[in-house]
């Protein structure tokens, strides 16, 4: 049987499914199509949490991005009645010139992000959770804190239903054949014909692209994350929400861990990038247990804590060469949009990512320039 869409966004992840909800609202025939049932375990959408903050180290240019995800974060919550956000505040963490500090005061400043500026000894003393070396300073920014993903995605998946878009579950696309003025996807399923297609796949998001003669620089890496809980049961009223802020801590010059307080399976940790390549369909959720050892070692040095493993996952960042993203046409197909590989830190902007995709889709201005994330930018070439 074959199919007859306006728009096909391929792939349901954080992107694809918040793309989903937002081209809902435009009358367009719309259709979503995912390999699995999201939100689901084998991509780079899971893992109970996600940090959302705005004095963002990476580089200031994202910051009217976050803000704007900020407000498209809010207007689901309201349109669906679902909590997605948990505000705890957020601490960078680091020497007084690690980039992770520099970086987000420069960010706060350049946009005027309220932020205070943390001594070792207030540090200590507002954050007993944390066992600092002596030389860190802290960056505190009062609006981070998290997100739930896989309600995040579920709930832009049931609003773009009810808005009357057609979902398609383990349904795998396995070719993309650009024609004239449309494209034909042929699936595990079936045929369809779109006019406007939206690849956010993720970690496959370059093997399909390669499919129609476009090798993104991209690479795949296995991130590891790890639930710990506390045996020390003096300390661990220091480890909840309320007393403890999601963190990236740059404990050596550009290495890094983040995590999260205890939201109820005990601290959430993990290193920031650093994980090994691997390709997505080989991914396993296995962690070895000298990997347990070394991450129990950290949150020990690193926290007042006395760890024990509670349980793992296993995910995956879609690197570029700049970690920057990438949102942009197809080259050659303009009425094919790419939009996905986010280097370990897209999350956050997925209600955003969805607008600007939707807009590209219906031809609309977008309400941000995402000339930062072309594909034409020599930084990732
Ligand atoms: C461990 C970890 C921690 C992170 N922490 C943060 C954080 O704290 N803050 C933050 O902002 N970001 C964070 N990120 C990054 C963020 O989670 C990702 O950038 C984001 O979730 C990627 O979403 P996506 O939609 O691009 O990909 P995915 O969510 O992986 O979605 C891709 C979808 O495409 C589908 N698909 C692929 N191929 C096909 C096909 N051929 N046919 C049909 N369907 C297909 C897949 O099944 C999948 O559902 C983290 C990432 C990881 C892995």
């Amino acid at each position: 049987m074959e199919e007859v869409f306006d728009v096909i966004v391929l792939g349901l992840g954080a992107n694809g499914s918040s793309a989903l909800y937002h081209l809902s609202g435009t009358g367009k025939k719309v259709a979503g199509i995912d390999r699995f049932t999201p939100p689901h375990a084998f991509g780079s959408s899971h893992g109970q949490s996600r940090i959302i903050r705005q004095a963002y180290y990476e580089d200031p240019v994202y910051v009217p991005f976050l803000k704007e995800a900020y407000r498209c974060w809010s207007e689901i919550e309201s349109v669906s009645g679902k909590q997605l956000f948990l505000k705890t505040g957020g601490l960078m963490l680091g020497k007084e010139d690690a980039a992770v500090v520099t970086g987000a005061r420069l960010s706060a400043e350049t946009h005027g992000i309220a932020y205070e500026y943390l001594s070792f000894s207030e540090l200590q003393k507002r954050f007993p959770a944390l066992n600092p070396p002596s030389h860190t300073v802290g960056v505190l920014e009062k609006e981070a804190g998290i997100l739930f993903p896989e309600k995040c995605i579920t709930t832009f998946l049931e609003q773009a239903q009810k808005n009357g878009v057609s979902l398609r579950y383990e349904e795998m696309v396995l070719n993309i054949i650009p024609q004239d003025d449309k494209i034909e996807l042929i699936t595990s399923k079936g045929k369809y014909h779109t006019e406007k297609l939206i690849i956010s796949a993720g970690a496959w998001a370059g093997s399909l692209a390669a499919g129609i003669g476009l090798h993104l620089p991209l690479t795949i890496a296995r991130q590891a994350l790890y639930w710990l809980t506390n045996r020390n049961s003096r300390s661990q009223p220091y480890f909840l929400p309320q007393n403890l802020p999601v963190y990236i801590w740059e404990y050596l010059p550009g290495k890094m861990f983040y995590g999260f307080p205890d939201l109820g399976a005990g601290i959430k940790i993990a290193y920031h990038h650093a994980g090994q390549p691997v390709k997505p369909d080989e991914l396993t959720q296995k962690v070895s247990p000298q990997e347990i050892d070394d991450i129990m070692e950290i949150a020990a040095n690193y926290f007042n804590m006395d760890p024990a493993f509670h349980s793992s996952s296993v995910c995956m960042y879609t690197n570029t060469p700049d970690s920057n993203f990438i949102i942009d046409y197809h080259p050659e197909y303009k009425n094919i949009i790419i939009a996905s590989p986010c280097s370990g830190h897209g999350f956050k902007f997925s209600s955003l990512t969805g607008k600007l995709l939707s807009e590209m889709a219906t031809g609309e201005k977008t309400t941000l320039d995402i000339s930062p994330f072309s594909l034409a930018r020599p930084s990732i070439w």
